[in-house]
């Protein structure tokens, strides 16, 4: 890959192979909870932790953080894991926290023993008090006393399920006048009767993230474990844990999570977008998610691509989503095929063109990739063109079709306007045209400088498919923090259905996930919803940034 400067958990890793930490060993995680589907952020966290491990002969877990049974399913385990093959990672092992059960309970058991554990009885309220406030220190609860042998004895009816949801809960003893009010007896495990996507019934007492994530760690002897910013406050106690029970010294290092402008990011929303159905499922084209990114038309490549330029910071920061349609339209300039589509189309009749013909014309496939060949087009005289490129009284700089105006049929001839037809409403219906024998594409021997080309295709050979046009989900850039719910700041015009465009024959053979250029209009893919009567086409991006800023 191209040369840039190390990243600063580059510079970490590459520090503790030079001092022969862990035998420069690296093993790294990808630490998804299984309660939604991937979106780009979670992208970003894949391709720095299987990169980092890639880059150093390492390697890369993918553990399922499944410690909260109430929002967790296996359909979104497997969406997962088929995400991330897709965007082109394979991990050493696949491994969920919840088989870790056990073991970490054990931990607990150990923590109790030495004193540095114990049961409270209090409300979430009063353990809220207890912890003081930033200023002053906290002064406990009457439970933080307790015995090692009542704790143990509590702890284990805990888990036998004789206490109800709440009425009790593990916390550490650590140190209630640490400015770290993490420190400050964090709870360690709640008592929760659900049942769990993979262990069912067996538990009604969960370890927390804190109490869960450091050992899961620790257990698969996780050389760099990275998470997002927020975690920094966590760090001292993930440490504190990871010390006091004498197992694997795991390290936490923290980067920057991915925002994007005009988007919103957490799996909570997201899953509101859903269920309250302001897009058809978690793989809408218009979804920040892996799964609607792929409908869209992104190719892992590009996503990857993204991630890369983005890079990897120290400090949050907003990014702009041109930057990610930037990436694809980069990609698809050297890859897509380029094919002629009418979305708005008006009917076209070459005058002195005789009825009874049709002619083959050819076009380049891909003029940026001179491997991709030709195929031919049928031309007839009666064509379709697009609405907006015909104007009644043009203005000055208008290089494309009017009364009297000359434009080139893209791969085939030059014609004149020569008049239309109008409805009863005023809308034109039929445009009409001579062409010049002698100016087809390839062969031009009229010697006329004609400024505008315009795209076609012919009415009887055209085939008819519905193509979804998408705008922005949000209407402003940064919908998460402004006012109100983040749902008013929806754009109502984030999806334009066009259920008779008019495509050339060629594409009737297209297949789901089949990417084209469709010149002058953009990339477009095929979408899953085609069927045998009808192809669906996806806009993936514009050709241009066409965004009002
Ligand atoms: P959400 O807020 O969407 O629920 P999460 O952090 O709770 O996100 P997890 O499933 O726990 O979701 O995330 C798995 C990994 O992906 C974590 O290591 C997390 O830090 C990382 N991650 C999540 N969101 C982003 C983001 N926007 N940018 C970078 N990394 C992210
Ligand atoms: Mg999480
Ligand atoms: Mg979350």
């Amino acid at each position: 890959s191209e040369e840039r400067t190390l990243n600063f958990l580059e510079q970490i890793v590459e520090e503790d192979i030079a001092n022969g930490v862990n035998g420069g060993r690296v093993l790294t995680r990808f630490p998804p909870e299984p309660n939604g589907y991937l979106h780009i952020g979670h992208a970003k966290s894949i391709c720095l932790n299987f990169g980092l491990a890639q880059k150093y002969n390492g390697k890369t877990n993918l553990r399922f953080d499944d410690t909260n049974p109430v929002t967790e399913d296996t359909e979104y385990v497997d969406s997962i894991k088929a995400d991330i093959q897709w965007l082109g990672f394979n991990w050493a092992q696949e491994l969920y926290a919840s088989d870790y059960f056990e073991q970490i309970y054990n931990f607990a058991v150990q923590l109790i023993k030495k004193g540095l554990a114990y049961v409270d009885d209090s409300t979430a309220e009063e353990i809220a008090i207890s912890k003081g406030t930033p200023t002053e220190p906290g002064k406990g609860t009457p439970y933080r006393n307790r015995s090692v042998a009542e704790n143990l004895d509590l702890f284990e009816r805990m888990r036998k399920g004789e206490f109800k949801d709440g009425e009790k809960v593990l916390r550490a003893k650590g140190d209630l006048a640490s400015p770290n009010m993490h420190m400050r007896d964090p709870i360690m495990y709640r008592i929760k009767h659900a049942h769990h996507h993979r262990t069912g019934d067996n538990w009604c007492i969960y370890p927390m993230y804190d109490f869960a994530h450091g050992q899961s760690d620790s257990i698969e002897n996780i050389t760099h474990s990275v998470c997002t910013l927020e975690f920094i406050p966590h760090r001292p106690l993930y440490n504190w844990f990871i010390e006091q029970l004498g197992i694997f010294p795991s390290h936490q290092y923290e980067f920057a999570r991915l925002n994007l402008t005009y988007t919103v990011m957490s799996k909570r929303k997201l899953l509101q977008l859903v269920n309250e159905k302001h897009v058809t499922g978690w793989d809408d084209p218009r979804m920040p998610t892996i799964s609607g990114l792929r409908r869209r038309g992104y190719t892992p490549a590009s996503i990857r691509a993204f991630c890369e330029r983005i890079g990897v910071q120290k400090r949050d920061n907003m990014i702009d989503v041109s930057l990610l349609e930037f990436c694809i339209r980069e990609e698809l300039n050297k890859t897509a095929n380029r094919v002629m589509a009418v979305l708005d189309p008006v009917k076209l009749v070459i005058t002195n063109y005789p009825a009874d013909q049709v002619e083959e014309m050819t076009a380049e496939n891909n003029p940026e990739d001179p491997n991709s060949g030709t195929r031919t087009l049928p031309f007839s005289n009666t064509l379709y063109i697009e609405r907006e490129d015909f104007m009644e009284e043009p203005p000055k700089k208008f290089f494309r079709l009017g009364p009297g105006l000359v434009v080139r049929l893209k791969n085939a001839y030059i014609i004149k306007g020569e008049g239309f037809e109008k409805d009863a409403d005023g809308n034109i219906t039929t445009i009409y045209a001579t062409y010049f024998p002698e100016s087809k594409s390839g062969g031009d021997t009229t010697g006329l400088n004609v400024k505008g080309t315009i795209h076609w295709v012919s009415a009887a050979h055209a085939a008819t498919v519905e193509v979804r046009l998408y705008d922005r989900l949000f209407k402003v850039e940064d919908p998460g923090s402004e006012e109100g719910d983040f749902k008013s700041y929806i754009n109502p015009d984030s999806l334009q259905v066009i259920s008779n465009a008019y495509v050339e024959p060629s594409l009737l053979k297209a297949k789901p996930g089949e990417r084209f250029q469709f010149l002058r209009k953009g990339y477009f893919c095929v979408d899953t919803d085609s069927t045998a009567e009808k192809v669906v086409f996806n806009r993936t991006v514009t050709l241009k940034d066409t965004w009002a800023k």
